[in-house]
């Protein structure tokens, strides 16, 4: 198949009439396939194979075929990427693996612009280890300068959910291994939204989700990627039997599968797999450079636009593109009223608390035209204060 271009990948998906939707980092929108793919997983798996369907329609399969799949999208090889669970469980497998795989040390290096359950969860694993392990967390700007020799691994957010401020990659895990770290890399807000090369790098783990630029919808599974080198090396912390190197002998003890197999934990979830597929059908066909390239071109077009047009707004995100993941982030004190009033427009971005007003742009369904209406609708409400009405400072979870 030709790789597609992005005129054509909008009538791929379903939008709401009168949406323009610049939070498909968060929640991407429904693949017009998918539906029917859940249908028919539904029906002629589930409904006619029943149990068989674990077989017969390659359920067991799913998470190392999706895998390899979402593996070119990341620059990993594709036998070392598995899905399943989600990515804060990821990220508790990879953190408990690396620690085990670099015993002399104790420190767990974040940054504060990390998500919160990825601290959570590294703070959790910390707890339960004891034995003097602990999570330390500076400023992105500080990490290089963080890593000494107590450091067994540097867990970072390639691409801040907040700001939209892109990590080096390349160098920072160069760095760390050469002061004898390993490295985690969350992929979140970056799968989907910016070339990766994982295995270039020399990533030792990375974790992502597959809902946000990814598509595959609410509850979609996450992956997780070993490098090759390390993966027969893994000691699971979660050994699951579909971990096991033999889950159907039913031995009473635990052997490790091959590679990142043993990564899974227990029974895939198979209809939102199914929902998966329909959207990396999509993905197949998608030159990552050439998306990365319309992302740019869209993230500049509204930052310029919303700068030059609503000068309350400060700017959150990185000014230079390559500082910066696929989103575009401004600060405002009433921040939550003006994204109700933009929603209430049918222009849907998020707030992230205290005052970030966020915009995610997806070029497979987002072009030029929706990015020059949106900077209009804001420039409007920016303009006639319409956000400052009570029904948009009323918060709702
Ligand atoms: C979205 C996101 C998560 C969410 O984790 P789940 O377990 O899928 O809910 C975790 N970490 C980061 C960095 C995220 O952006």
């Amino acid at each position: 198949l030709a790789p597609l271009d992005f005129a054509a990948t909008k009538a791929l998906f379903h939008l709401p009439e009168g949406v323009i939707y610049l939070d498909g980092n968060s929640l991407g929108p429904l693949p017009r396939a998918a539906a029917a793919r859940v249908d028919d997983c539904v029906q002629a798996e589930w409904g006619d194979m029943l149990i068989g369907g674990w077989n017969k329609a390659g359920w067991m399969d799913q998470p190392a075929r999706l895998g390899a799949r979402i593996a070119r999208l990341i620059g990993a090889e594709p036998e070392a990427v598995v899905l399943g669970d989600t990515l804060s469980i990821k990220i508790y497998q990879a953190l408990a693996a690396a620690l085990q795989l670099n015993p002399a040390r104790r420190v767990i290096l974040s940054d504060s612009g990390n998500f919160p359950s990825d601290l959570y969860m590294a703070e959790g694993l910390v707890n339960m280890l004891g034995q003097g392990y602990s999570l330390r967390v500076v400023p992105p700007e500080d990490i290089a300068d963080a890593l000494d020799e107590n450091v067994a691994v540097m867990m970072l957010t390639q691409v801040d959910y907040r700001t939209g401020r892109l990590h080096d990659m390349a160098n920072l895990t160069r760095h760390a291994h050469q002061k004898g770290a390993l490295t985690l890399w969350d992929l979140a807000h970056s799968a989907g939204a910016l070339p990766i090369d994982l295995s270039g790098c020399g990533v030792d783990f990375a974790a992502g989700c597959t809902y946000k630029y990814l598509n595959g919808g609410p509850g979609a599974p996450a992956f997780i990627y070993v490098a090759p080198r390390h993966a027969a090396h893994v000691a699971p912390a979660l050994s699951g039997w579909l971990g096991h190197a033999a889950p159907f002998d039913f031995s009473p003890t635990y052997q490790p599968g091959q590679g990142v197999s043993r990564l899974r934990v227990g029974t895939p979830a198979v209809l939102q797999m199914a929902a998966l597929e329909a959207a990396l059908d999509i993905w197949d066909r998608v030159d990552i450079s050439a998306l990365r390239a319309a992302s740019i071109t869209l993230s500049e077009m509204f930052l310029t636009g919303v700068q030059d047009r609503c000068p309350e707004l400060r700017l959150a995100s990185p000014r230079a593109a390559a500082h910066r993941g696929s989103q575009v982030s401004f600060h405002h004190p009433q921040g939550y009223a003006i994204m109700q009033a933009l929603i209430a427009k049918g222009v849907i971005g998020d707030f992230r608390a205290p005052d970030i007003l966020r915009f995610g742009f997806t070029p497979l369904y987002i072009g030029a035209d929706e990015v020059r209406w949106a900077v209009d609708i804001l420039a409007q409400i920016m303009a006639d204060r319409s956000w400052d009405q009570p029904q948009f400072h009323r918060r709702s979870s």
